[in-house]
């Protein structure tokens, strides 16, 4: 298994995303959000296990990495669980990949990062915050062990007064859920000092279904009349019917451009609603040091 791979090996019908590889120093995440899509093919997936010899793998690994594509730290697991702050395993991973020139984006919902501030704003690196509700109570349900909202809108302020370009996630939204306060977040996010956000709607796998289903058991009819009887599959995944997950998202960019900030949405089919440079938020990887060049290695 290598540590650093291309991003999306399944070759998403809807992604939109510039190439760039994905990395992630742990398999498995302990955030446990009840939305998430890595316990469709990770095993154990809500523990946390650091890759051996990672550091090892990564710079062996890097020799075939081509310079020109950012690496996406991470998709599969958060690059931030609690166990970081022993193990620090992202941090070292970063000192390397920065210390070389490579162009990295953290994507994280933990406001661990801010310990990395003095690496990330001495490289090509950007931050990028997942925060989908500014109600404490239900992130404790939705993400039970992910640092709360407000931890993460400060982590965001910190990072960005500290001259580290931010985009933010407001993904996923999940009808009857988080969709209500959109336009608090929204502000919020404005006011941390984010210049894009990325949005989607919830996309639905079999077990993440069940896990929402059983904590909010009186949505059980209505999401799965939403999901199974009128969504569309995707992929491997059950979406909003087209026109619902349009209309959610148009709303989002409203607001979104509203409040001074570029938008796009992830996974949804819709290019036209997309106002910022790329839609994962790449283009705000900064240019401070000279590219590696492969013969380096
Ligand atoms: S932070 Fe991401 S990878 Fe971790 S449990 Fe939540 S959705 Fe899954």
């Amino acid at each position: 298994m290598t540590v650093i791979a291309p991003f999306d090996p399944w070759k998403g019908p809807l992604c939109t995303c510039p190439p760039k590889y994905s990395f992630s120093a742990y398999t498995g995440c302990t955030h446990a959000c009840l939305y998430c899509y890595i316990s469709s093919y990770i095993p154990r997936p809500f523990e946390c296990r650091a890759k051996r010899r990672l550091i090892e793998r990564l710079l062996r690994e890097l020799r075939k990495v081509n310079p020109d594509l950012h690496i996406s730290i991470a998709n599969s697991s958060d690059p931030y669980p609690p166990v970081e702050a022993k193990l620090e395993l992202t941090r070292r991973a970063l000192r390397e990949l920065l210390s070389r020139g490579y162009k990295v984006q953290l994507i994280t919902k933990s406001d661990l990062v801010v310990r990395d501030l003095d690496l990330i704003r001495s490289g090509n690196c950007s931050v990028s915050i997942t925060v989908t509700t500014l109600d404490e109570k239900l992130a404790n349900k939705l993400e039970p062990l992910a640092p709360s909202p407000k931890r993460r809108i400060k982590a965001l302020e910190t990072l960005v007064r500290g001259g580290v370009p931010c985009s933010a996630r407001l993904d996923p939204i999940i009808p009857g859920i988080n969709d209500e306060g959109v336009e608090k977040l929204v502000k919020s996010i404005a006011k941390a000092g984010v210049s894009h956000v990325v949005s989607s709607t919830y996309k639905a796998k079999v077990d993440s279904f069940e896990r929402l289903v059983k904590a909010y058991p009186k949505l059980r009819e209505r999401l799965y009349e939403l999901y199974w009887s009128k969504g569309v599959r995707i992929g491997r995944s059950r979406l909003l019917p087209r026109k619902v997950r349009y209309n959610l998202l148009k709303y989002v960019k409203e607001l979104v451009e509203e409040n001074g900030m570029t938008f796009a949405t992830c996974r949804e089919g819709f290019p036209s609603l997309q106002s910022g440079e790329t839609c994962d938020g790449s283009h705000l990887i900064p240019n401070r040091r000279a590219q590696p060049r492969l013969t380096l290695f």
